[in-house]
């Protein structure tokens, strides 16, 4: 008897029988565009090897005015079908089945050529879209029609298409953007005539596959879609042809997180469960639901039929497989951190993610059995030592891991002890299963000394870093602390300087206004945070009173000595949701700030040319790191060779992405 009967029993989608209820959601990897299919087709069959009862590709463009941006790709000619046939074969050949997502951007296209409903400029976007005749929209049609038949002829057992998130269907949907009075805009049997013809003809275009319509729940912008209206679309989507319904969360020009870290589990699951009695069809669930639990939860809950997932098979391409085994503590969770996934798309970077480097590089990052076993030591269980050490051992190297502290993660307890990061704990309880799991020989409690590692082949010091003074007069006195004492208890008084703003002094500027439960642990208290309301009573879902955050636990400044504003090199897809956090709770950034002395009075600042004393009672340092690599010269005298990664190796913008990388590379390459 398995853990999760209800997520993993079969469910039939048409002329489709599924081997259990989860779906791989779409996601843009740039694999397409490399032109190797045999990476993107190994990328598809390690996922479907492991389980995942459907998958759905990322968005292929319609035409070229769909795409989202320039050259996005499509199966506009028979290479490109006969591309795309090495992926269906490898992934019905691994057991799996595979949908392609149609999605045709509309105005979110980026480029000149966009098309919409009316000219109106997405706020996301510098092009404004041109105004589609009849003749027009009758072309996009018939491009998606197209796309969908190809996409069979291609082997693909179904499609999606993509009418949500704000894209080209969802457009003609709200007044927002439709301001038309023809027979596609004005009334919503006009404004919803597209998305429905659109499924109407696809249906007839690809007899009895899969078709997946993906509906937007809640659009969170002003103007948006009602209750109402998605039920009345539901409807007439089910009664056009479509197979399943999958959900749609927010448009991208949204200004509510609706995927980071810091979005409570399931945060929209209500959603889909209002959704569900509405339509005879299986609806799907979706947005950050990332263990097998919760999945299941919502399943044997009746919320939802199937389950979406994406970036959890990022993280691990045996997801269901694991589960089924009774080993979902083995399974590497996607912390939802956007660090190597979406802000890699959004930087033109191939996808791939920070706890599984080998994600979008399965040909190229081969972790193979050794030929010459050796006795390995890893110095440091933070993340970068964890990798190495897991990676070390499964190739086949006897390794000891050491680490002073009494539990392996390193930095990572720091990370999760910010609200909103909670996910974190997941990792570190991933890694620990991990090398309970393995081979490796741990020893905790345990400081390192260049005798204790003298008998080894090798060693891989991973010994992370030390927090870098800022040099301010008067730095010693009692009321300044480092960013580490902070977060590990030390008291702090009601009015706080932060003196640097980098990833750190914005996580210690969340932690020290905050206090009481986390709003991502308390949905309801996050809703409200962040203005999120019910569709069904303001058109849209954005609450009427706007955003009502909870008041800060302290006033706090947060400084740089740089003269742009803070928090520029933040992640590019959550930079802004930290930024916003911290305005809503009074945080005074300033940049441009020279630190002159510490003194009775508080922090003697100049900013800007202006001195000026910031009356505070606790100034907290997060000035960055140097590496911590003490046991290096030891080492080297002894003749072992030494193998330096992590925090140790480089600490400038250092992060858990480059340290896990780091690590699982150089240890499969030992
Ligand atoms: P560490 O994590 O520092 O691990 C080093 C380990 O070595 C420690 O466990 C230490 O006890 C051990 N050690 C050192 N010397 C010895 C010795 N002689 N003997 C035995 N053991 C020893 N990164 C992200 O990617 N995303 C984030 O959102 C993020 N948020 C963060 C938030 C905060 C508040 C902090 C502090 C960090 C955050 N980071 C984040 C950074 C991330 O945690 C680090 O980049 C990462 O942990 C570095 O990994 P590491 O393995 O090199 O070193
Ligand atoms: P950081 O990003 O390098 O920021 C250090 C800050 O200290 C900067 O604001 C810098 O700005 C300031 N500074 C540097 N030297 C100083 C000095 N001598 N005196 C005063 N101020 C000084 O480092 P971090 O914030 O410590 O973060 C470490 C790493 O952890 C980062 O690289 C980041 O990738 C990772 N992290 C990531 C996240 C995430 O959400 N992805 C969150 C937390 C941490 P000025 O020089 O302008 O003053
Ligand atoms: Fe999840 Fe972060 Fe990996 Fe993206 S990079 S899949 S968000 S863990």
């Amino acid at each position: 008897m398995t853990t999760y009967p209800h997520l993993l029993q079969p469910i039939t989608l048409g002329a489709v029988t599924l081997r259990n209820r989860v779906l791989m959601g779409s996601m843009h990897t740039g694999l397409e565009e490399t032109g190797d299919w045999n990476r993107v087709a190994e990328f598809y069959a390690a996922r479907a090897r492991g389980g995942v009862g459907l998958m759905v590709t990322g968005g292929m463009a319609p035409n070229r005015e769909g795409g989202v941006f320039p050259g996005a790709a499509g199966l506009f000619t028979a290479q490109d079908i006969a591309n795309h046939r090495i992926v269906t074969d490898r992934v019905h050949d691994a057991g799996g089945r595979i949908a392609m997502q149609i999605l045709h951007a509309g105005r979110y296209a980026y480029g000149p050529d966009c098309v919409s409903a009316s000219a109106v400029k997405s706020p996301i976007s510098p092009f404004p879209p041109r105004e589609l005749d009849e003749e027009g929209i009758e072309k996009q049609i018939a491009d998606i029609v197209t796309a969908a038949a190809r996409a069979i002829e291609a082997g693909y057992d179904g499609v999606e298409v993509m009418g949500s998130e704000g894209y080209f269907l969802n457009q003609f949907l709200v007044r927002h953007v439709n301001r038309r009075s023809d027979r596609w805009g004005g009334s919503y049997e006009n404004r919803m005539r597209l998305p429905v013809e659109v499924v109407r003809r696809v249906r007839a275009a690809i007899g009895e596959a899969i078709l997946i319509y993906r509906i937007s729940l809640i659009d969170l912008i002003p103007d948006g879609s009602t209750w109402d209206e998605v039920v009345t679309l539901a409807r007439a989507i089910e009664g056009a042809g479509a197979s399943v319904l999958n959900t749609g969360i927010g448009w991208h020009e949204a200004r509510v997180p609706t995927i980071a870290t810091s979005v409570p589990r399931a945060a929209f699951a209500h959603l889909t469960a209002r959704l569900r009695p509405e339509v005879g069809i299986p609806v799907i669930t979706s947005n950050r639901i990332n263990t097998p639990a919760v999945a299941e939860g919502l399943i044997a809950g009746g919320q939802a039929d199937m389950v979406s997932m994406a970036r959890p098979f990022l993280a691990d391409p045996d997801f269901v497989a694991k589960a089924a085994a009774g080993r979902a503590a083995e399974i590497a969770p996607c912390i939802a951190c956007n660090q190597a996934c979406l802000d890699h798309t959004f930087s033109g970077k191939l996808t791939s993610c920070l706890v599984n480097p080998r994600a979008c590089h399965e040909t190229e990052l081969v972790i193979a059995p050794t030929d010459t076993p050796r006795r390995i030591a890893v110095v440091g269980a933070g993340p970068a030592g964890l990798s190495a050490a897991l990676t070390a051992a499964g190739r086949g190297h006897a390794v000891t891991l050491f680490d002073r502290a009494d539990r392996v993660g390193g930095q990572l307890h720091l990370a999760a002890s910010i609200p909103g990061k909670e996910e974190f704990r997941g990792l570190i309880e991933w890694f620990e299963a991990s090398i309970a799991a393995s081979t490796v020989d741990l020893r905790l409690n345990t400081e390192a000394s260049p005798e204790m590692l003298a008998g080894f082949d090798a060693v891989i010091l991973a010994t992370g870093i030390t927090p870098r003074p800022a040099g301010i007069t008067g730095e010693g006195a009692a009321n300044v602390l480092s960013y580490r004492e902070v977060l590990r208890g030390a008291p702090v008084g009601p009015r706080v300087a932060v003196v640097g703003a980098g990833g750190i002094g914005f996580d210690v500027a969340e932690f020290l206004t905050h206090h009481g439960t986390s709003p991502t642990l308390d949905p309801a208290l996050w809703r409200r945070e962040w203005g999120v309301g019910d569709p069904a009573q303001v058109a849209g879902g954005l609450a009427p009173e706007g955003p009502q955050p909870e008041p800060p636990a302290r006033q706090v400044w947060l400084l740089q000595r740089k003269p742009e504003k803070p928090g520029r090199k933040l992640g590019k897809t959550t930079g802004w949701i930290h930024r916003a956090t911290l305005q809503m709770k009074g945080v005074r950034m300033l940049g441009g700030v020279s630190y002159d002395a510490v003194t009775p009075e508080g922090l003697a600042v100049t900013v800007n040319g202006a001195p000026q004393v910031l009356p505070v009672d606790t100034v907290v340092i997060c000035a960055g790191q140097e590496p911590e690599r003490g046991l290096e010269p030891g080492l080297r005298a002894m003749g072992l060779p030494v193998h330096i990664i992590g925090g140790a190796d480089v600490a400038a913008e250092l992060d858990a992405k480059r340290a896990i990388d780091q690590g699982t590379r150089l240890a499969a390459a030992l």
